[in-house]
């Protein structure tokens, strides 16, 4: 029988993490997939795409902000072939406003978390000298966002991280890219009212939010795409920044 490709995918419960998880299941991967607060909805989730594809498919509860809770999602792993670090929050205010500890939350979760589950996940991409690393970046890393300071920071982070991670790994033929989201229509955003929504619409192109199902094409084809393409952050916003 053959050996399906091992992936693991942060933050899965829901918008984004929950459309990529379902193309990689369909794609006949198995899947190990963690959450921070959903492990109810995660678990419906793992059985629910395990018994749709015949996949193998985990639930862990692992807060991505915290190093030691992602340990036990490596565990009896021999290898790893794809790690989609997506999990993420956002914060909308003011600089000023913001509290030390809320800073820390941002930084810690959308960027130190990349450094956390990749530094556990390259040794099982080392031992066949092959991998892919594709992390879910935004727009306002590449032009920053007023009132997402911290946001902007931490995933202009995440596009450093990304470059600067692709030029160490790629003589061992690991492949790091990121995808530099643009408005995706997630409950990340349900914080707009329909008059924002409206506003912000008309101001991308393509006249409508992006799908989560679109991320999630194009991070199962960035786990397809030929050797050569690694170190890139790919902006998927309809044309909008
Ligand atoms: P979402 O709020 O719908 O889902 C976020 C997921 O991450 C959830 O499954 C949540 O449980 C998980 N999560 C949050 N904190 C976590 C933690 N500490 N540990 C583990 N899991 C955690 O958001 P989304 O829109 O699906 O966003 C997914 C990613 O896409 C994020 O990194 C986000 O910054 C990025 N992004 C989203 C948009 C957008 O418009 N929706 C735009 C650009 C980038």
């Amino acid at each position: 029988m053959n050996e399906h490709p091992k992936a693991i995918i942060t933050g899965a419960s829901r918008g984004i993490g929950r459309a990529i998880a379902e193309a990689y299941a369909q794609a006949g991967y198995d899947l190990r997939l963690t959450c921070k607060n959903s492990i109810n909805a995660l678990t419906d989730l793992s059985r629910e795409l395990s018994e749709k594809y015949d996949i193998s498919c985990e639930a862990f509860e692992a807060d991505a902000a915290n190093a030691s809770s992602l340990e036990p999602v490596f565990s009896n792993l021999d290898h790893l072939d794809v790690l989609v670090n997506n999990a993420g929050i956002s914060y909308i205010g003011l600089l000023t406003d913001m509290s030390i500890e809320d800073w820390d939350r941002i930084i810690r979760t959308n960027l130190s978390s990349c450094f956390y589950i990749s530094r556990l996940a390259i040794p099982l991409m080392l031992r066949r000298h092959s991998g892919r690393i594709i992390n879910i970046s935004s727009v306002w890393g590449n032009v920053g966002a007023s009132c997402e300071v911290a946001y902007s920071a931490s995933k202009g982070g995440v596009n450093a991280f990304t470059k600067a991670l692709a030029k160490e790994l790629a003589p061992s033929c690991i492949q790091v890219n990121a995808i530099a989201c643009g408005i995706i229509d997630t409950e990340m955003n349900a914080c707009f009212s329909s008059e924002e929504r409206d506003a912000l619409t008309a101001e991308i192109p393509t006249d409508r939010f992006g799908t989560p199902n679109e991320v999630a094409r194009l991070a199962l084809q960035l786990s397809e795409a030929p050797d050569y393409l690694t170190g890139q952050i790919i902006t998927l916003d309809g044309g909008w920044q």
